[in-house]
């Protein structure tokens, strides 16, 4: 069976069959361009041996084309409004599942565990923008066997999780982002593509879960803890911006000393920084 969504004029039939109102604090904005849907399943490179998970399904537009490609699709979706048309647009295909749930709320690493006996899963979505770092943070440090994650995020998200240290977009998402995943800069989106139209652009990225994290690093958490802290003040040097965090707890001189030790300039800011020398910072600090 062909997808019959993935163009405005099936999308508005649907839309006008169940008099859907698009609910804002929901980000609602539906694919309807069937180029950008070929391209998100060519980049995230689904095979009939895979399970896709899907966040926000909408009205399915994007699921139809993941059950084409894949085994099995279990598609999470938070508006009940949206359950009975879901349950119309797939009626046609056996293998997908549809969850109605808050995806902050579902126990992902249970469902992959049960549906793909805790192989990695391949998630693919075209994201609510409200939480797009919730879901990828939570997806990340939620132990979720995940190979890949392909995600339709705002522009400027994407900029900001593949950015090198010393650019303006390199802050404590890009670090974290490439700690867990490399990433891949699949396409540039505009907001034509969408009903309604986003006020903002929008870019297919690809992050393929590492096997093994870059850096070794005793406390993960207290790295990353250094790393909000280090951006929350970008514009302060390293020493004042850490020393300042309460949540932190550490005085100039021991940072001062922890930078000399890893060999790095008293007065260097955050952003110079690399995962290897944040590591290296926090082994020293938290030893
Ligand atoms: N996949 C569809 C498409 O491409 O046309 C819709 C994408 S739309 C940008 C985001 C979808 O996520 C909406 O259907 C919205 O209702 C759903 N959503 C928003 N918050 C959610 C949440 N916390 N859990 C699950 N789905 C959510």
């Amino acid at each position: 069976m062909a997808p019959t969504l993935g163009n405005p004029k099936s999308t508005i039939e649907i839309l006008n069959k169940y008099h859907f109102v698009f609910q804002k604090k929901y980000g609602q904005n539906f694919l309807i361009d069937g180029r950008v849907l070929e391209k998100i399943i060519r980049a995230a490179d689904i095979t009939k041996e895979d399970f896709v998970l899907e966040i926000g399904p909408g009205i399915g537009t994007m699921t139809q084309y993941l059950a084409e490609a894949a085994r099995e699709v279990a598609a999470v979706e938070i508006d009940k409004n949206l359950i009975p048309i879901l349950e119309d647009t797939l009626g046609g295909y056996e293998n997908v599942t549809i969850i109605h749930e808050d995806v902050l709320r579902l126990d992902i690493a249970g469902l992959v565990r049960q549906k793909n006996e805790g192989r990695p899963v391949k998630v693919v979505a075209n994201l609510p923008y409200y939480i797009t770092t919730p879901i990828i943070m939570g997806l990340f440090e939620g132990n979720v066997p995940m190979e890949s994650m392909t995600v339709m995020v705002q522009k400027e998200v994407a900029m900001r999780m593949q950015a090198e240290p010393g650019t303006k977009e390199y802050g404590a998402l890009s670090l974290a982002v490439q700690y867990f995943a490399k990433p891949y800069l699949a396409a540039n989106v505009p907001p034509n593509c969408f009903m309604p139209r986003p006020k903002v652009g929008s870019a297919v990225i690809r992050l393929t879960r590492h096997t093994e994290p870059p850096v070794k690093v005793n406390d993960e958490k207290k790295m990353f803890a250094i790393i909000r802290a280090a951006f929350n003040q970008r514009r302060k040097t390293l020493v004042n911006a850490l020393s300042n965090a309460k949540e932190l707890g550490l005085t100039k001189e021991q940072v001062q000393d922890a930078l000399r030790k890893t060999g790095l300039r008293i007065d260097i800011r955050g952003e110079a920084l690399g995962l290897n020398e944040f590591a290296a910072l926090s082994d020293c600090l938290y030893r």
